[in-house]
């Protein structure tokens, strides 16, 4: 059996092209723009290069894109002015601060400044509990990605068994809490579950978000299973040196004989992660001007 590659890449090009669809519609019917805030706190290098394919993608999409690059020194109280700022600004519907912050600034706090309506990265407690409670806030973005995965493949996800290795409040929390909006019986694993392959073994639906490389082998996987694939271990690249190589939690060769689909890494979940927050901004740019929610974009 030759599993089928789930290609979250051209996936998530369609995403975008969709909510760019939304936008020209909004600008062209409404007057309104949707507008994403970004804040970067120092100069570590990867938020970088993050920050700045948020920025490049935000614009392709036709949104406003504001960037608050703040210096490494920043106190709690400048971090929060400049979020109160926008948390009161019309034209910002978006507001993320990238992660990791300096280790003087708490990242549950940051969070927690941020207006609840705004939080595109769906971080803070009101729009964990919101999602827990069944009730419509905004979902962290990458397992927001993963679900319109699983959508596209399998549709009706109804009564399938689901195992969600991780259970991190960023990732492993919100799938499961979205596969059993799905109606999925969900298994949330860790690492202190006992027999981890044999749990896994019984899903029709795996997940992996734990970031072990290649952790996961064909004899985790149930036969026909599809396999999620959100884990990323960056190793230096074995035949290019001075390069690195990214791997997922899934040993991707075995799962390819044994599962109906699996995404790759890269070019699987990955791309959904931006992808999601844009569609997050769309969604409450509409909400907080009291328009109809785009289908296809939210849980
Ligand atoms: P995290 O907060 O470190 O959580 C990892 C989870 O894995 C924890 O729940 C941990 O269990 C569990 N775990 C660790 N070792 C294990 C083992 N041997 N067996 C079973 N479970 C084990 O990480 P995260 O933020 O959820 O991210 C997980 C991975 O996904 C990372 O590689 C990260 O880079 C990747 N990621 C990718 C994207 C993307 O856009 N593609 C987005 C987010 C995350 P305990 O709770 O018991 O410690």
């Amino acid at each position: 059996m030759t599993a089928t590659v789930i290609d979250g890449k051209a996936f998530a090009a369609g995403v975008r092209e969709d909510i760019a669809t939304h936008v020209t519609r909004l600008k062209d019917d409404h007057g309104i723009t949707p507008g994403l805030a970004v804040i970067l706190v120092g100069a570590d290098p990867a938020s970088e290069v993050y920050v700045a394919a948020k920025h490049k993608q935000t614009v392709e999409v036709g949104m406003a894109s504001f960037e608050h690059k703040l210096p490494g020194d920043t106190s709690e109280a400048d971090l929060f002015a400049v979020i109160d700022q926008l948390n009161a600004d019309p034209t910002v519907h978006g507001i993320l601060c990238q992660f990791p912050v300096p280790d003087h600034l708490n990242e549950r706090a940051v969070v927690a400044r941020i207006d609840p309506a705004k939080d595109v990265d769906g971080l803070s407690v009101v729009n964990a509990g919101l999602l827990a409670s069944g009730e419509t806030g905004l979902v962290s973005c990458t397992p927001l990605g993963c679900l319109m995965l699983l959508r596209d493949q399998l549709g009706n996800m109804s009564g399938k068994e689901a195992v969600v290795i991780g259970r991190s409040n960023l990732f492993g929390k919100p799938m499961g809490q979205l596969l059993l909006q799905e109606n999925c019986t969900v298994t949330i694993a860790h690492s202190r579950t006992a027999d981890l392959p044999e749990v896994c073994r019984r899903a029709d639906i795996l997940v992996a978000a734990v970031g072990r490389a290649e952790m996961v082998k064909a004899d985790w996987i149930k036969p026909g299973a599809t396999v999620i694939d959100v884990g990323i271990t960056r190793i230096p690249h074995p035949e290019k040196p001075g390069k690195s190589k990214l791997l997922g939690d899934v040993d991707y060769a075995e799962a390819m004989t044994v599962a109906n689909a699996v995404t790759p890494v890269p070019g699987g979940v990955g791309p959904m992660t931006i992808a999601c927050l844009l569609a997050n901004t769309l969604t409450a740019c509409c909400r907080a001007n009291g328009l109809a929610e785009p289908e296809g974009l939210t849980a």
